[in-house]
């Protein structure tokens, strides 16, 4: 089973896809996070990441499809990926199709989500990640139980330096004009699957994920 998580930042794909990795046993990729670990690396590539992610712009095409491309041949994807944040173009959903082609493989399912902009902005700001096992946390709505620590592995959480208002107001700009796109791109492939994460109706990250669930049951 090959999974793409599309939507807005902050729309909880991090959340959804950890939860959907553990119901069905299959690889969690993120690209954000493969990203984020080369710009910590003092190299030029390092710099060259940071400098595209510090902005909230994109991470030129080729460079993101190659990096994806070299993610996909470890052996933890056979099973099955949820590939989050990837792809976010038309040229990456293409070179996607193309590489699980090579290997008889294909995407099956195509997760949406939407929330309202005060939701998304509200939830980014008051978010907090643990750098060693990426769980993610909410200083409002999903408090780690001692304050600044992750609950699984007691690492100290931390900020994003692109979680301010300004950088995501960016991101969410970056989001309609190349990735939203997408959403026609896998309509007419018949594997889209919008689902709304909003506080209005409950319908948050581990109701999103229970509704995937049955929906592949199906
Ligand atoms: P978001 O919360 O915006 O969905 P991610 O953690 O998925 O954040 O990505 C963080 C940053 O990494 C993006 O703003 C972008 O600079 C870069 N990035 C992640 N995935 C991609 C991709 N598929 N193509 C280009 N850049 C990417
Ligand atoms: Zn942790």
């Amino acid at each position: 089973m090959n999974i793409i998580m599309l939507g807005a930042p902050g729309t909880g794909k991090g959340t959804v896809s950890s939860i959907l990795k553990e119901k069905l046993n299959i690889a969690h990729v993120s690209s954000g996070d493969i990203f984020r670990k080369f710009s910590n690396e003092d190299s030029e590539l390092g710099k060259e990441i940071k400098s595209y992610i510090e902005k909230g712009n994109l991470v030129p095409d080729e460079l993101t499809i190659k990096m994806i491309q070299e993610r996909l041949k470890e052996k933890d994807v056979e099973n099955g990926v949820i590939l989050d944040g990837f792809p976010r173009t038309e040229a990456q959903a293409i070179a996607l199709d193309k590489i699980l082609e090579e290997e008889g493989k294909k995407v099956d399912l195509v997760i949406d989500l939407n929330s309202p902009k005060e939701e998304i902005l509200d939830r980014i700001v008051t978010r907090r990640i643990c750098p060693k096992c990426k769980a993610v946390y909410n200083t409002k709505l999903n408090k780690p139980k001692q304050e600044g620590i992750c609950d699984i592995c007691g690492s100290q959480l931390y900020q994003r330096d692109d979680d301010t208002v300004e950088k995501v107001e960016n991101r969410i700009e970056v989001y309609k004009t190349q990735t939203k796109p997408l959403e026609e791109y896998y309509e007419k492939a018949n594997k889209l699957m919008k689902i709304e994460v909003t506080e209005k109706t409950g319908t948050m990250a581990k109701e999103a994920a229970e509704q995937v669930i049955e929906k592949i049951k199906k």
